[in-house]
């Protein structure tokens, strides 16, 4: 029987627009761990969708004055195509919203309640009596007790970063209406985590192959005990809740969404016409399940998920390894959407081609720590090691066999380099698989990058454009050497870059599709064909896209060492400034100063000035560039000035 790997993608919420923090931090890797291991001929199922209850999303309806289901339908869409233009290939992407996830949902509570690891409790709510309802946390707003700002959320201070407990905001206000609510007493539900921590405790005793901060961070929620959590809320947004009593609320989106990996493999097995075709991953002991998440959401996947499996049904398995991914920041800055620091996934899409961001995202991942977007980065990595390193081995190797040959040539006798090439390819498809077996997605997309690199060397070596004027066989031997360098690049770099992967597989004159790991090592059809070769990647310039991403690095700032101060003939609060800028020369420079600085304070300073402005006149002198300098809330002004010890 075949190998069956379940892999399990977070739920990206449909509130926005999917940035490239999300993709590197779990749908990147879940797509290239996936294409490996169906190359190895094993039986993947990979599922995700959209999650679409929950309070931001009323509340992103409001705001917008629009339904709830209308935002939703809105960002599904759109990460679904986002997803297939990214190439992350899903066998299912669906939604939160589906029949069919309801029922899954509500027989899991159902079950869970049934059994007692649900049960009623009284506890205390906010209660808006202008709009007789309960306000669920995000629904309240008032001033944080931590750092004293107005406007903290009943969840979590935005201000400060705190979370927070409710009844712990100073002025509560109910954010529908403005008004202020009372507090009362309601029934909700609680999922039993409590009575799972032994069992959990047990389950997790094997993981020392987890990854150290997933494994920690688990370890380190159990030994602070479990805590009861509530699964329902006081909205009408979300899924019915199957207990009498509680029609007016519905169940939590937290567990709604975790409940997801499993509604949407029936979903799939429906589709294939096979309803209990999940089993087969689900029950089937010997079938592995991984879960790819950024690191918010490990206590999710190692913790809450397990118990609610272990708590409705002992035959299902349950979580294998959880690879979670640290985060992308950008330039240094986590990606957040309320401070507007991210590049989005739609807007990138219709600049770049997915390989090329796939490249980067997966030579850059965050895998053991937090990494960056950067954008002059994005452009050297993609022009030295995509585009002149690997790009330009294949093409120079087709190119140059199409243009001489049109064929694959015959192999002749081989000598000592050529044995090498062949030992090469066998050692990388055992590093390369490796590193991909165990998650580590960044080595494993070096060693294929080595690769590369020794391509081009022993192409360069053995100069086939000498060859071909005096030894045509012996050239043909070492083209064909190097198109199955070319041949083992497609298949270990397929799960990378799909695209790019099929397009060279294409070239070498195969007619079927690229699905089998071991491709790599296999004979070259000699006498094929090869197909005229296309352009795999492209060159970027950092001009084209900086200036469009950051007005601030138009700017050139230079120091200049002040050698002359004058007072302007026909104006009280200028100064003629005489510079020094080194190699870009000398010139004068009008800034209103005066005010602030005699003559002397700045004479010999060195400044900083930002010299590539519009020459202007200013009251009839010419100004070439401008000095920085700034007002303080005194309205003092001081220069930016760089004193030299
Ligand atoms: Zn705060
Ligand atoms: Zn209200």
């Amino acid at each position: 029987m075949t190998d069956k790997i379940f892999i399990g993608v977070a739920w990206p919420y449909a509130n926005g627009s999917l940035h490239l923090g999300h993709i590197a931090g779990c749908y990147l890797p879940a797509d290239i761990f996936a294409r490996y291991n169906r190359l190895k001929g094993r039986d993947v199922l990979m599922v995700s969708g959209s999650d679409e209850h929950g309070t931001p999303i009323t509340i992103t309806a409001k705001n917008e004055k629009t339904t709830p289901q209308a935002i939703v339908d809105r960002y599904s869409k759109e990460h679904t195509d986002n997803m297939k233009q990214l190439g992350i290939s899903f066998d299912l992407f669906t939604r939160t919203t589906t029949k069919n996830h309801k029922s899954v949902v509500q027989d899991i509570f159902l079950t869970l309640y049934e059994k007692g690891y649900i049960y009623k409790k009284n506890i205390e709510a906010y209660y808006c009596e202008k709009c007789s309802r309960y306000l669920p946390d995000r629904y309240i707003e008032g001033i944080c007790p931590h750092c004293n700002k107005e406007g903290a959320r009943g969840d979590q201070c935005d201000c400060c970063g705190k979370l927070l407990d409710t009844f712990e905001l100073i002025n509560v206000r109910c954010k529908l209406c403005g008004g202020i609510p009372i507090r009362q007493t309601t029934d909700h539900l609680f999922f039993a985590l409590s009575k799972f921590e032994s069992k959990l405790l047990d389950w997790i005793s094997d993981k020392d192959y987890w990854k150290s901060n997933v494994l920690k961070f688990s370890n380190n929620w159990l030994k602070g005990g479990l805590i009861d959590r509530a699964v329902t809320r006081d909205l009408s947004w979300g899924i019915d809740i199957p207990v009498a009593g509680f029609e007016k609320k519905r169940i939590y989106v937290w567990f709604d969404a975790v409940t997801g990996y499993l509604s949407a493999s029936k979903e799939w097995s429906k589709m294939q016409e096979k309803p209990s075709k999940w089993e087969e991953w689900w029950k089937n002991k010997d079938a592995k399940h991984y879960y790819f998440l950024a690191k918010d959401n490990i206590p999710f996947h190692s913790i809450i998920w397990p118990s609610m499996l272990m708590g409705y049904d002992e035959s299902l398995n349950l979580p294998y390894d959880i690879p979670a991914n640290e985060y992308l920041c950008l330039s240094g800055e986590q990606f957040s959407k309320s401070r507007s620091v991210a590049v989005w996934v739609p807007d990138i899409l219709q600049k770049f081609d997915p390989d090329a961001i796939r490249y980067y995202l997966s030579i850059n991942m965050p895998e053991n720590k937090d990494s960056n977007w950067l954008w002059n980065d994005f452009v050297a990595k993609n022009n030295d090691e995509l585009v002149g390193t690997y790009g330009n081995f294949i093409h120079r190797v087709v190119t140059f066999t199409s243009k001489n040959f049109g064929e694959i040539p015959k192999l002749g006798k081989l000598n000592d380099k050529d044995n090498e090439v062949l030992k090469k390819i066998e050692t990388a498809s055992v590093e390369v698989g490796d590193s991909l077996e165990h998650c580590h997605f960044k080595k494993g997309l070096r060693a294929a990058m080595n690769l590369a690199q020794f391509g081009n060397v022993y192409f360069d070596q053995n100069q086939p454009w000498i060859l071909v004027k005096n030894d045509k066989e012996r050239c043909g031997t070492v083209l064909h050497m190097c198109l199955k360098l070319v041949q083992a690049l497609a298949v270990f770099t397929a799960p990378y870059l799909p695209f790019s992967s099929d397009k060279i597989w294409k070239m070498l004159g195969n007619k079927t599709l690229l699905n089998d790991w071991d491709n790599a090592l296999s004979e070259l059809n000699e006498g094929y064909s090869l197909e005229k070769p296309t352009l795999l990647f492209k060159k970027l310039l950092l001009e084209d896209i900086v200036e469009k991403a950051d007005p601030f690095s138009k700017l050139d700032l230079r120091t200049a060492r002040v050698i002359e101060v004058e007072n302007h003939p026909d104006a009280d609060k200028l100064y003629v400034i005489q510079l020094d800028l080194g190699p870009l020369g000398k010139r004068s420079l009008v800034a209103g100063i005066k005010p602030y600085y005699t003559q002397d304070e700045i004479k010999g300073k060195s400044i900083i000035i930002v010299s590539n402005l519009k020459p202007v006149k200013l009251r009839g002198i010419e100004s070439k560039g401008m000095l920085l300098a700034a007002e303080d809330d005194q309205g003092i002004v001081s220069l930016l000035c760089l004193k030299r010890f």
